[in-house]
């Protein structure tokens, strides 16, 4: 594990080193080229062009325009300001939860100001909202100590400030039985001792991270237990260490139980104090406040509408999740797509671009609940036999979530006839550090809604140094996580697969069906 640590640590270091010293040089060619062209007999100004395309594909790269995409996104960016507006000044963006509201009409008026075509919200039915208004948990005997943790989404309030003696029922150690009947209203520790900490990022270019769950064989006996016992508070250990806590939820509905994840380090701290015998009171309160009034979520859509008589109907489409889990401040997952999504069309308005094709971006709402968004959308516009046309128009998806830019490429889901054209696409980006068009796969994101109904979709492929260890769904997926060479970088490639997605002759071939 320390040896794929060290290898990853300099993968990392050789992407940022590219990100850097790349656009430099090109950034000074792109005047130059311009000039070269303007005083270039038309002759030898096409010869330049097929020069220009790449060895060994059909596929034709506008150079120049990829030159001037570069040159915005590089020179003249914006992508922090939405960045930086959706984790500060919004923060946590919960499905359905106020703040989720916030950022959603934020961003759509933020398309509607950038001169987007069709910007419009798409509500489907979600469910209840949530929101934390307050959590304490204290160990007050045998000595003070705050202690961290984070109520898991949709918890409910416990029934005022909880004071009482941990009851450990997932101590190993001890007959679960001897505790029946005498949970009601206790603060009860879940888990054993955890040891089995999540201490590595999956490789690069590597897909899902498959992780084996740490199974305890009591937890469907506790679980049965705590649905009867109806206890005030539950508190279990996260995996992550250094104070890194995973917490996600649901709506577990009228008769859920207050529930908390401690850091591992502090439950351990706790258990391993009652294990010898030693008295430890706890002193635990969770406020928390549901919103029924509107059980819609919202997906917001735009546009720069296609051109060519023949083909403007058809989309090509990108897209990211604008929700979050609610204990970090969702940089990572997805705030720093989200940025992306919106900045590749600002450079592309700001180019003046005219696509043969329709491109079209959503953000995505209720990703984490399990692609609920894009699931919708596909249902309303592409699936069964009313999608049928809408799905012959219909090229690409391309999706921005997993791990953290820069983009070093995409995962093509086994689209062999995908390989040479995403390749053709990469070439002017190759110094950005975008190289990657592997065959691989990646789950786990919304471009799945998109392949379930047989259209491309591919996931870009992004760095994953301390996604999985340290961001992903934690208390820890910060500001700080992100880099902004890293998002100008991203914008720019996402902007130019966009572009020529949109430009080329055909559609996007389609993976033949399995
Ligand atoms: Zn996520």
């Amino acid at each position: 594990m320390g040896e794929i640590a060290a290898n990853y640590a300099n993968y990392t270091n050789v992407c940022v080193i590219g990100v850097i010293r790349g656009y430099v040089p090109v950034l000074n060619s792109v005047p130059n080229r311009e000039v070269l062209v303007h005083r270039m007999p038309l002759v030898i100004f096409l010869a330049v062009l097929l020069v220009a395309a790449p060895a060994g594909a059909q596929e034709k790269i506008d150079t120049a325009m990829v030159a001037k995409i570069r040159a915005e996104g590089l020179e003249h960016p914006r992508v922090m300001e939405v960045f930086d507006h959706l984790v500060n000044v919004i923060g946590p963006r919960l499905t359905a939860s106020p703040a989720y509201r916030t950022a959603v009409n934020w961003s759509r008026d933020r398309l509607v100001n950038m001169g987007l075509d069709n910007v419009h919200l798409e509500p489907w039915e979600f469910g209840r909202g949530w929101q934390l208004e307050k959590l304490t948990v204290e160990m007050i005997e045998p000595r003070y100590q705050p202690i961290i943790g984070y109520a898991k989404g949709w918890s409910p309030s416990t029934s005022g400030r909880l004071v009482a003696a941990p009851v450990w029922i997932g101590n190993p150690g001890e007959d679960l039985r001897k505790y029946e009947g005498k949970l009601a209203g206790s603060i009860v520790m879940t888990r054993p001792i955890l040891e089995n900490f999540i201490r590595a990022d999956r490789p690069p270019s590597s897909g899902d991270l498959r992780r084996a769950a740490t199974a305890f064989q009591r937890d469907g006996q506790i679980a049965a237990m705590l649905g009867k016992e109806r206890p005030g508070v539950t508190l279990e250990p996260s995996d992550g260490e250094h104070g890194t806590v995973f917490v996600t939820g649901r709506d577990g509905g009228a008769n859920s139980v207050p529930s908390i994840v401690l850091s591992a380090e502090h439950y351990n701290m706790i258990a391993r104090l009652l294990e010898q015998g030693i008295p430890v009171k706890l002193a635990v309160e969770i406020q928390s406040r549901f919103f029924d009034q509107d059980k819609n979520a919202y997906n917001v859509i735009a546009e720069i509408k296609g051109t060519d008589p023949a083909i403007g109907d058809e989309v090509v489409m990108a897209g990211a999740h604008l929700d979050s889990w609610h204990t970090g401040t969702g940089a990572t997952d997805n705030a720093d797509g989200i940025a992306v999504e919106i900045e590749a069309m600002r450079i592309l308005k700001t180019l003046g671009v005219k696509p043969r094709r329709t491109i079209r971006i959503a953000l995505w709402g209720g990703e984490e609940q399990g692609l609920l968004g894009s699931a919708a959308y596909v249902k309303e516009h592409l699936a069964g036999e009313s999608g049928r046309a809408a799905r012959d128009k219909f090229s690409v998806y391309f999706n921005l979530d997993n791990g953290t830019p820069p983009i070093t490429g995409f995962y093509l889901e086994g689209n062999e006839e995908m390989k040479p054209i995403m390749e053709a696409w990469l070439k002017p980006l190759n110094d950005l550090g975008a190289t990657v068009s592997t065959l691989g796969k990646i789950g786990a994101t919304d471009h799945l809604s998109f392949i379930r109904v047989g259209l491309p979709g591919f996931q870009a492929v992004q760095d994953y140094t301390n996604y999985d260890v340290r961001t992903h769904h934690t208390n820890m997926d910060t500001y700080e996580r992100v880099s902004a060479d890293a998002l100008k970088q991203a914008s720019v490639v996402m902007a130019t697969v966009l572009y020529d997605a949109a430009m080329r002759d055909a559609k996007i071939p389609r993976s033949p069906a399995k």
